[in-house]
């Protein structure tokens, strides 16, 4: 028999779209595949180089469990450059990726019963992560007139004396909405006065558009830096989405024990990996890659919004990240639900997309724009003629 805690236990089913896309591709259909949540663009050359030249140094043993030495000083000079937070390298722990550090995290923090406010929509593997300890998620219901974008008042209706912790992941995935400053500040002072974690899951910090701007919750202040847990990954930033390299910056007495919990388990990120990882702190070069893939999402955002304009598709103007959330609510009487919807646009139309219901709202649905301008005007094209022959 297989324990309780398993037995709701479902895949990822953002990686289960994008691995069908991949199946049917491979298999000679011609499909588009909006489902990725990855950069289509590739890792720096200089990261690679780094990683080979740490393999023929012979650095291929293992590392430090929190991470090697100067690749937690090179993060926490990153956190303090440009996030504006004072961290040591001993309050830092790198794991396999950010999904593996949100899962240290709440396995540190959770005990049954504890209530985890997660802002909805949400990024898929919440929910599961915290259930998987014995915590309840709250899904704290975001609304489309204002952008998806968390207030305090939204949250306030959510709070009860057993919430130990709230997410915040701005920019968000799936919406792309971006939390205000003034809104977040206020966010995190009631945090504060609660004695209510902040988890911050900041993947697409660099990824913002027109006027929007990104803040680190632990930026604010002292207090706000002694509730939160500031999360960052190499996946997005960086393109390194393989190589699984993530970390944590939190208070000591809790980076310690989620040191404790990553020695038990995973041990130490891939030692070459996190060579990698450094260059790519390190390099000069980083800054224009980041600028180039920022400004390829930009443009490539523009270019969707003008595209669902024109089909007429309603979506979410997003601020950040590289999704955009549409509304297919308006064909939902021609299906059991938006699981049969994406299956019907796959088919019909060619075209794989992540429905809705995956991030807490259904018949709506998540397109990932880590494709080219031309594929972004095809997909949608056929989007529209798969719904419109309803
Ligand atoms: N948080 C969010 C919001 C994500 O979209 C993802 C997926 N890339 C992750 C965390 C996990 O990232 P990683 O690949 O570093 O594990
Ligand atoms: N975060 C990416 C996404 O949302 C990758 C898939 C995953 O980690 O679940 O598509």
């Amino acid at each position: 028999m297989l324990a309780d805690r398993v037995k709701t236990i479902k895949p990822s089913p953002t990686l289960a779209v994008s691995a069908k896309a991949n199946e049917l591709k491979a298999k000679g259909i011609d499909i588009i595949s909006f489902g990725a949540g990855e950069p289509d663009i590739d890792t720096p050359i200089f990261v690679k180089e780094a990683c080979i030249k740490a393999l023929e140094d012979g650095k291929t043993k293992y590392t430090p469990s929190s991470g090697i030495p100067a690749l937690r000083e090179a993060i926490a000079n990153k956190l303090n450059k440009e996030n504006n937070i004072d961290y040591s390298p001993s309050e830092i722990v790198v794991s396999t990726g950010a999904k593996m550090i949100l899962f240290l995290i709440f396995m540190s923090i959770l005990n049954e019963g504890d209530e985890v406010i997660v802002p909805s929509p949400y990024w898929v593997s919440y929910p599961e992560q915290i259930r998987l300890f014995g915590g309840v998620p709250v899904f704290a219901e975001l609304k489309e007139e204002n952008n998806f974008e968390l207030t305090l008042d939204i949250l306030k209706k959510y709070v009860s004396p057993k919430t130990k912790a709230i997410i915040i992941n701005s920019p968000s995935n799936p919406t792309g909405a971006v939390i205000s400053k003034e809104d977040l500040e206020k966010i995190v002072e009631f945090c504060i006065e609660k004695n209510i974690f902040i988890i911050s899951d900041e993947c697409y910090e660099h990824f913002v558009y027109d006027d929007a701007f990104m803040v680190s919750p632990a930026s604010f202040s002292k207090d706000a830096r002694k509730i939160t847990f500031t999360v960052n990954a190499f996946s997005k930033t960086f393109s390194m989405t393989g190589w699984r390299v993530g970390y944590v910056a939190c208070p000591i007495e809790y980076a310690k024990i989620i040191a404790d919990l990553n020695s038990q388990s995973v041990s130490n990120v891939t030692s070459f990996a996190q060579w990698g990882a450094l260059e790519a702190l390190q390099n000069e070069k980083s800054k224009d890659f980041i600028e180039n893939m920022k400004n390829t999402f930009a443009k490539r955002r523009k270019h969707l919004i003008d595209i669902l304009n024109k089909y007429q598709i309603p979506y979410s103007k997003p601020k950040g990240a590289f999704y955009m959330f549409i509304d297919l609510t308006k064909y939902k009487n021609h299906f059991k639900d938006d699981i049969q919807m994406s299956s019907f646009i796959l088919e019909k139309g060619r075209v794989a997309l992540v429905p809705g219901s995956s991030f807490g709202k259904e018949f709506w649905a998540r397109l990932s724009y880590c494709v080219s301008e031309d594929t972004l005007t095809e997909g949608v094209k056929r989007i529209y003629e798969a719904l419109s022959s309803l």
